[in-house]
């Protein structure tokens, strides 16, 4: 297919000297370099709109869809906010019903908001389960996703679980997604991604960080892991009188390949060893904000040469899937920790950044070989009127935006702010059927 009449193409955020206007080719689910012929199919017109790369929500824990401004979770310290999402979580009980449930309204919602591509960091797990329970959970998960479109790295969290039962589930899940050894945890397709991590040192051990660490090597994988809220550098300090990158750093996860959400309470000696190590950064502030954690200093990650990517995190915190959203919310906070960050350059965390943290250089960009993962935002009504730069109206103007058309490798999966890979009514019937 094709792309015509776009007011700007933005092929990669980083570089404005990219921006074209000129028809854009999707090929074979790629970006095709050169003119289209009869075989690319219809073109369709976009005039009026500003197209983009897919999104790529770099940190979310989409189980928490189902569980969204729940009583007790708002307004109250992390020790209060963690047993009330646990109890809900086991009311409801934790089954491949559940997460097909909650992933197929996480992935529609973000589809919907412009996200091609989401990180679900799934950390809760029924006692006792044995490895194959498991497997059907993150196999329903990854069903769901895929039979939506979307693009999914789904990782195997571990929140106070058993080191080893994490480890066999790790090992096993990566058997059943990544049958036939794919390189890098990526299925050929680069719809699937496996990846490892756990909550944080606030949660678990070294024992842990150490086993999942080693399935990562042996497969391949990349590792995410979340550090220096509030409460990880309090529990840190409290249990082993250290703060959290020094345990990261002895467990021998301050490396390439290790991505760090959350990051607010961070001191320039430990940016500047975050940079050494080659680990990269999500920024998550629809998470870090409402629950208090203060604001992640990205502008100074990004000058110490950090990449950082940007996530929502989850329902529980942050009651919404919409990171074009916490773009905005990354630009308007981003003065209260320094100087404020350009709308380009939160653009390029919710493309590129996000991509590059998962290892994923064909996503979250348009330029010839990426992955044709597009949004077309339509700038030509009245939210849009008056804006000088219609790329940073993206994120400045039109609170709560939503893209007219996505398009995942190649194929439309939103038309007209419709999802049409799946039935949006129905997924919502089926998740409030679930949970009864
Ligand atoms: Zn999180």
């Amino acid at each position: 297919m094709q792309l015509t009449g776009a007011t700007v193409v933005v092929a990669d955020p980083h570089d404005p000297t990219l921006d074209h206007t000129s028809p854009l080719v999707f090929r074979d689910g790629l970006v095709h370099d050169g003119p289209a012929t009869p075989d690319d199919g219809d073109a369709l017109d976009v005039s009026g709109c500003v197209v983009t790369p897919g999104l790529v929500n770099a940190h979310h824990h989409l189980l928490q869809t189902g569980f969204r401004t729940l009583p007790g979770t708002r307004g109250v310290a992390m020790r209060d906010w963690l047993p009330a999402m646990a109890a809900a979580y086991g009311a409801a009980g934790i089954d491949p019903s559940l997460v097909a449930a909650t992933t197929a309204a996480g992935v529609a919602e973000g589809l919907l908001s412009g996200v091609t591509t989401v990180a679900d960091h799934h950390l809760n797990w029924p006692a006792g389960a044995t490895p194959e329970d498991t497997v059907a959970i993150a196999d329903a998960i990854a069903s769901a996703a895929r039979a939506l479109g979307g693009r999914l790295v789904y990782v195997r969290g571990s929140a106070r679980d058993d080191p080893d039962a994490a480890a066999a589930s790790a090992h096993a899940i990566a058997a059943h997604l990544l049958a036939g050894g794919h390189r890098g945890g990526v299925t050929d397709d680069g719809m699937l991604q496996f990846a490892v991590g756990p909550a944080g040192v606030h949660s678990d051990a070294e024992a842990t960080f150490r086993l999942l660490g080693g399935i990562a090597r042996e497969w391949g994988l990349r590792r995410r892991t979340q550090a220096n809220e509030q409460v990880d550098t309090e529990i840190a300090l409290e249990r082993y009188g250290r703060r959290p990158l020094d345990l990261l750093e002895d467990w021998g996860w301050l490396e390439p390949g290790v991505t760090i959400a959350h990051l607010c309470d961070v001191t320039d000696a430990e940016i500047a060893r975050l940079a050494h190590a080659g680990v990269t950064a999500t920024h998550a502030p629809g998470c870090d904000v409402p629950m208090g954690w203060g604001v992640a200093p990205v502008r100074r990650l990004l000058e110490a040469g950090l990449t950082v990517g940007l996530g929502t995190s989850g329902g529980g915190s942050n009651d919404a899937g919409h990171l074009l959203a916490d773009a905005r919310l990354a630009m308007q906070v981003s003065g209260l920790v320094g100087q404020q960050l350009e709308a380009r350059t939160v653009l390029a965390m919710a493309t590129t950044g996000s991509a590059d943290g998962l290892g994923r250089p064909d996503l979250g960009r348009l330029t010839p070989g990426s992955r044709a993962d597009a949004c077309v935002w339509d700038v030509s009504g009245v939210a849009d009127a008056g804006v000088a730069d219609p790329v940073a109206g993206l994120l400045w103007a039109s609170p709560g935006r939503r893209p007219r058309h996505v398009i995942v490798g190649g194929e439309v999966v939103v038309r007209d702010y419709v999802l049409v890979s799946g039935d949006e009514r129905a997924i919502v019937a089926a998740l409030a059927a679930r949970l009864g």
